[in-house]
């Protein structure tokens, strides 16, 4: 770059700028700056592009490749705190690492482009109560609306009314029309700030000695990542609210990382007990002024906790001191479309970079995190037991051999025995199965028919509560046919297996007596219906809930004192390289459930295999015994995280071009002693939403680069634009 500048001459390189658009843009374009126009790094400025005019960040000073007299002028200069240095390489490290062009990286960090105007009052609707006037049809879209508002829901824009209620802004106008509707002018939402002197709880010793650990950490301002380790209700939260109240008193922000966000109302209603004010939130389920407040808040300071999904991680944190990833073995943290990223290793980029501490926290770490805290590269700070002394349940294998459930029933007898005694002691029971819908797959019992998605490799679901056939990963969602569509027979279909339905028609017909409800993210939409369905828990207005893992994630219910796990083996089968470790961690989490309160728990775990090691390990409560044999599994496979693995993943929706383009893979691959290249072969998932997908995994030793490899193979090969190759490097899904 320093060469160009001197060939252009330095009049011009004063004069122009290098701007980084967050399109999928390779390189940042240069702009002229016009006269009067200050302009450093960091500042957001919008720009022409074509016949558009986009946002972009301004990233360095102009490359001279384009004559000056030709270059388009900056239109305007943003009046908001510049992008800082740290964001700006952490979004180069991240394009770099995870092969994405940086614009499109930078993408996840101005995802809010209205944030960047100054904040105005808006003109918001509320209901006004009144009786619709004479003549006015109530469609289903009005009653959509109608219903955000209903109960002292907040008033909100027009904008964002419709986005909510998925329907146009003229239903909003019908509204306000026919006096349903009355604007308001809302000042910009503001952020309330926590408040760090508040006194947590008494620690105990041990948490004491992790808090001060932590607390130290955070003032000394450099990089450190420590795993904050022990089972759930050991108190990792609230030694970790230690840590975020140091930083607070060192005025610096903030951010909890959590896989499910919008699944921990409970979690941001303790945060606000602890701090006196509820943390600013980034999420998928935020409003459009909500969205802008919070984004404007965090880029000035004025937010100084930040909780939230992956995403957040890219935010412009005007001083961010302190990340905290929770769960941080959760498979959520791997954004796996668009740019493919693992939240929780750039997490730790992001604090290397920073130079301050990110603490990973989990019952059940995940194997590479182990293996980074036994070499000593991570801190471990153990937490040993539960707070107060809880015991851990106790664990029962049910072996589905021998004590088996009747026909077309999926519930052991011992199981029902053990039921039947929770419910008259007057304690609440869960039971688990990670399968939403009635039954995962129909048949015709004439012609052996299977019902298969059109357009992915998957069965059909039947959800028989909302009386359709649905595709779990296109989306797609057809009526259950009265004849089997391909033999014609009437009455002939089959449902097979279980699904949460089933189970729950079960426990209906076995307890008619008991209040019991489903929770599955189908069965509960917004993050409204999970917290009303959590305090329902809660208040021990059910006996038994039947759920998929929507459950599984961190609520305390003190009465729930039984957990039934229907199917344990359910995520062992397709034997993935995790498959073991996620089940474990899973069924651990699951399990922990129970007995969170004065009363001891039992957790029951249905298996055909109760000599596999997963459901051995987690009867003798054995976590690091797992760990060691998973561990040694690894590495005698050279397998991560004792060896490397990228994917590349050809996809399109002519079989025959994608096939041609991976072969052409297959054969420009990188090969030598020491890196190998299996497939193309085509992806489990080979028909997905239309596509053909095949795959190509590279292994590598531990210590090589792949990117550039993976950059030199590319190159090797031309792709049409009809084909798409996606590179996925630590891929965790083989799908
Ligand atoms: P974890 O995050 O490890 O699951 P939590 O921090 O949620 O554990 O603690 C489990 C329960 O014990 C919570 O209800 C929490 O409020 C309580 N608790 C933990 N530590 C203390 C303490 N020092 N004093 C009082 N209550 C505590
Ligand atoms: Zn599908």
């Amino acid at each position: 770059m320093d060469t160009l500048l001197t060939r252009s001459g330095l009049e011009t390189e004063a004069a122009r700028v290098a701007v980084l658009l967050p399109l999928p843009l390779r390189e940042a374009y240069d702009y002229r700056v016009p006269d009067g126009m200050a302009l450093a790094p960091g500042d957001y400025v919008e720009v022409p592009l074509g016949p558009r005019r986009v946002i972009g960040v301004v990233w360095g000073p102009g490359a001279g490749v384009v004559d000056g007299g030709r270059l388009k002028p900056v239109v305007r200069r943003f009046d908001v705190p510049p992008m800082p240095d740290v964001q700006r390489r952490f979004i180069e490290w991240v394009a770099a690492y995870t092969m994405t062009p940086p614009g499109q990286v930078l993408r996840m960090a101005v995802s809010v482009p209205a944030a960047l105007e100054p904040p105005r009052a808006t003109l918001a609707y509320h209901a006004s109560g009144a009786e619709p006037p004479p003549g006015f049809k109530t469609t289903d879209a009005r009653r959509r609306v109608l219903a955000l508002l209903a109960d002292g829901g907040p008033p909100r824009s027009a904008a964002d009314l419709a986005e909510e209620a998925g329907c146009g802004v003229t239903v909003v106008r019908g509204l306000v029309e026919a006096g349903l509707l009355v604007p308001q002018l809302l000042p910009p939402p503001r952020i309330a700030a926590p408040d760090a002197t508040r006194a947590g709880p008494t620690l105990s010793p041990e948490q004491e000695a992790a808090a001060q650990d932590l607390r130290a950490r955070v003032g000394a301002g450099t990089y450190a990542t420590v795993l904050l380790d022990g089972v759930t209700g050991s108190g990792k939260t609230e030694v970790y609210y230690e840590a975020i109240a140091a930083c607070l008193a060192a005025g610096r922000q903030a951010l909890i990382l959590l896989p499910e966000i919008s699944l921990s109302a409970q979690g941001l209603e303790r945060f606000a007990r602890r701090f006196g004010a509820r943390p600013a939130e980034w999420h998928s389920d935020l409003t459009g002024g909500q969205r802008r407040a919070t984004w404007r808040a965090v880029a000035d300071g004025s937010a100084k906790v930040v909780v939230g999904a992956r995403s957040a991680l890219f935010l412009p944190y005007a001083d961010l001191g302190l990340i905290i990833v929770d769960e941080e073995h959760d498979q959520a943290y791997k954004q796996e479309d668009g740019s493919i990223y693992h939240a929780r290793d750039m997490a730790v980029t992001r604090a290397h970079l920073g130079q301050i501490p990110v603490v990973l926290v989990s019952a059940t770490p995940a194997l590479e995190t182990q293996v980074n805290a036994d070499s000593g590269r991570y801190t471990r700070i153990h937490l040993p037991g539960r707070h107060g002394g809880a015991v851990l349940p106790g664990v029962t294998l049910i072996d589905l051999r021998r004590d088996r459930p009747p026909a077309r029933h999926w519930l052991a007898p011992s199981l029902r025995d053990a039921l039947t005694a929770t419910l008259a002691d007057g304690e609440q029971a869960m039971l688990f199965l990670n399968r939403r819908g009635y039954a995962p797959l129909t048949l015709c019992r004439a012609c052996g028919h299977r019902l298969r998605c059109p357009n992915c490799t998957a069965w059909l679901v039947e959800h028989r509560l909302a009386r359709k056939l649905q595709c779990h990963h296109c989306g797609l969602s057809q009526p259950v046919p009265e004849a089997c569509p391909e033999c014609g027979e009437a009455g002939s279909l089959a449902a097979c297996g279980p699904g949460v339905e089933r189970v729950a028609e079960e426990v209906a017909e076995l307890f008619p007596d008991a209040r019991s409800a489903i929770m599955a993210s189908d069965t509960l939409t917004g993050p409204h219906a999970i917290q009303e369905m959590v305090r329902r828990i809660a208040d021990h207005e059910l006996d038994i809930i039947i759920g998929t893992q929507v459950m599984a994630k961190g609520h305390h219910f003190p009465m729930l004192t039984l957990v039934g796990v229907v199917d344990s083996d359910l995520g062992l089968a397709g034997g993935d390289l995790r498959a073991g470790e996620r089940t474990f961690q899973l069924l651990h989490q699951v399990a922990g459930r129970a007995g969170r309160g004065d009363r001891p728990g039992t957790v029951f775990l249905q298996t055909y295999m109760p000599e596999h090691p997963v459901m051995q390990a987690l009867k003798a409560h054995d976590r690091d015994g797992f760990y060691a044999l998973e561990a040694e599994m690894r590495q005698d496979a050279a397998m991560p995280p004792f060896g490397r693995l990228a994917a590349l993943i050809v996809s399109g929706e002519d079989e025959g071009l994608v096939d041609r383009v991976a072969l052409a893979l297959g054969r420009a691959a990188p090969r030598s002693e020491t890196v190998a290249v299996l497939g193309p072969a085509p992806a489990p998932l080979s028909l997905l939403r239309g596509r053909h997908r095949r795959r190509l995994l590279m292994k590598a030793p531990r210590g090589v680069a792949v990117q550039p490899l993976i950059a030199q193979w590319l190159e090797r090969v031309e792709v049409p634009a009809a084909v798409r190759v996606q590179v996925d490097v630590d891929p965790q899904s083989f799908l």
